[in-house]
């Protein structure tokens, strides 16, 4: 099995951005809280303070009370985005990322000669020179190295801060049989509590399961089988294919020829957009607007009898409702004058959710949060009952329709 993932888990990653942009910081046992108040619990700990027993999740007054000379900041999101570009830019610059794992992760994938083990340590060992020189001496990782993404994290894991675990063939399965059955990722405590019930209480165990007590265990054979292969060295299947863009379009009906009645049908078909997109998983970064305007329209707008207009922006990656009326409502803004006869709308440059970083921002979170809210309302009562006021009076309007060449997401109810 050759070792085709390197895994690049960030240390402490909040704690020591902290420690590399306040010299202050360093070498102290520093907690990073989300808000100024004793009540709150850590949302990160240096490994000065994680010796004291201070982790995440661990309450500020508790905090204080372990390691009564900690530095307790404030976090600074914006500022993490900042290192996290920094040492997406410093990986980048030793092997092509191949997903954004979170804020602090990311994957790798090898090819060729960069599978032998000792090309991968290799390859390990520069991407963390570059990470201290681009982002900051503070900047330290783990990185892990295996046969699939699976074991390269949990090979990450085995040596932190500030390690390196090639998981090669000679080392599989019996590197494996020191962990407890929560260091494998999607082990939780209900998982673990499953496996129990069923003799598991090893890593060894767990490594000789039959397939068929592995389906019995996640309850299903899909899971069952990837655990299965994962836990011999096997990979993943191939990812699937790319979408390219999510686009909706409709002819005006003869009362809704008008710019509000356009804007309105524009922003509604908006608000079906980004539902599909997140029903499929995806993120967009690109955004366009079209309309074409009835024959006596303006000259100007198009040649040789299109009388049409579009326009496009590009935006940071996102799925939520808000932010993407937003851009359509800045692109509509700017069309030229006309009776509007069909508008239309396309959302594309799409990546796999897996793939794209969700934003730490307190709004553009809540905006999400706001968005799956919508979903999960309009799944349950009807696809539009929950909208937002940009859309009001149009909820009915571009129903969804079936073609031949493609097929709607249907939720349980559809408008
Ligand atoms: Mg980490």
């Amino acid at each position: 099995m050759p070792v085709r993932h390197l895994f690049v888990d960030m240390n402490a990653f909040f704690a020591s951005v902290e420690q590399q942009d306040n010299p202050h910081l360093r070498g102290r046992p520093v907690a990073v809280i989300p808000t100024d108040a004793e009540t709150t619990s850590c949302i990160a700990a240096s490994y000065e303070a994680k010796a004291f027993g201070v982790r995440t999740g661990t309450p500020v007054w508790e905090a204080r009370r372990l390691c009564p000379g900690i530095a307790c900041v404030v976090a600074d999101h914006r500022r993490y985005v900042v290192m996290h570009h920094r040492v997406l830019d410093a990986v980048g610059s030793v092997l092509p990322v191949d997903q954004v794992r979170s804020i602090d992760e990311v994957s790798c994938r090898l090819a060729g000669a960069d599978r032998d083990p000792a090309r991968a340590a290799d390859l390990g060992r520069a991407v963390k020179a570059a990470i201290l020189a681009r982002a900051g001496d503070r900047m330290r990782c783990s990185v892990g190295a295996g046969p699939n993404v699976l074991l390269a994290k949990v090979a990450a894991d085995m040596k932190k801060p500030d390690g390196l675990t090639v998981l090669a063939d000679e080392d599989l399965p019996g590197a494996l049989y020191g962990l407890r059955l929560q260091d494998f990722p999607g082990v939780g405590p209900r998982m673990e509590r499953r496996l129990n019930l069923h003799g598991v209480f090893a890593a060894r165990q767990l490594c000789e399961l039959p397939l068929a007590t592995l389906c019995a265990v996640w309850g299903s054979r899909v899971l069952g089988g990837r655990w299965h292969r994962l836990l011999r060295g096997g990979d993943e299947a191939d990812p699937p294919t790319r979408r390219q863009s999510v686009s909706h379009s409709h002819v005006l009906p003869p009362e809704l020829r008008t710019d509000a009645g356009a804007c309105g049908v524009l922003v509604r078909l908006t608000h079906k957009a980004a539902a599909r997109l997140r029903r499929i998983g995806y993120w967009a970064g690109a955004v366009s607007v079209g309309v074409s305007f009835r024959d006596d329209g303006p000259p100007e707008a198009g040649a040789r009898g299109y009388r049409g207009w579009d326009a496009g922006c590009r935006v940071p990656h996102c799925q939520d409702t808000p932010a993407l009326v937003r851009a359509v409502a800045r692109l509509w803004a700017g069309r030229p004058a006309g009776v509007p006869k069909k508008v239309g709308m396309v959302l594309s440059d799409l990546k796999p959710a897996r793939c794209a970083t969700p934003s730490l921002f307190p709004d553009d979170r809540r905006a999400a949060e706001l968005s799956r809210a919508m979903d999960q309302v309009n799944a349950e009562f009807g696809a539009s009952v929950v909208h937002l006021g940009s859309m009001h009076g149009y909820e009915s309007s571009a129903p969804t329709r079936v073609a031949f060449t493609r097929i709607p997401d249907f939720d349980r109810r559809v408008s």
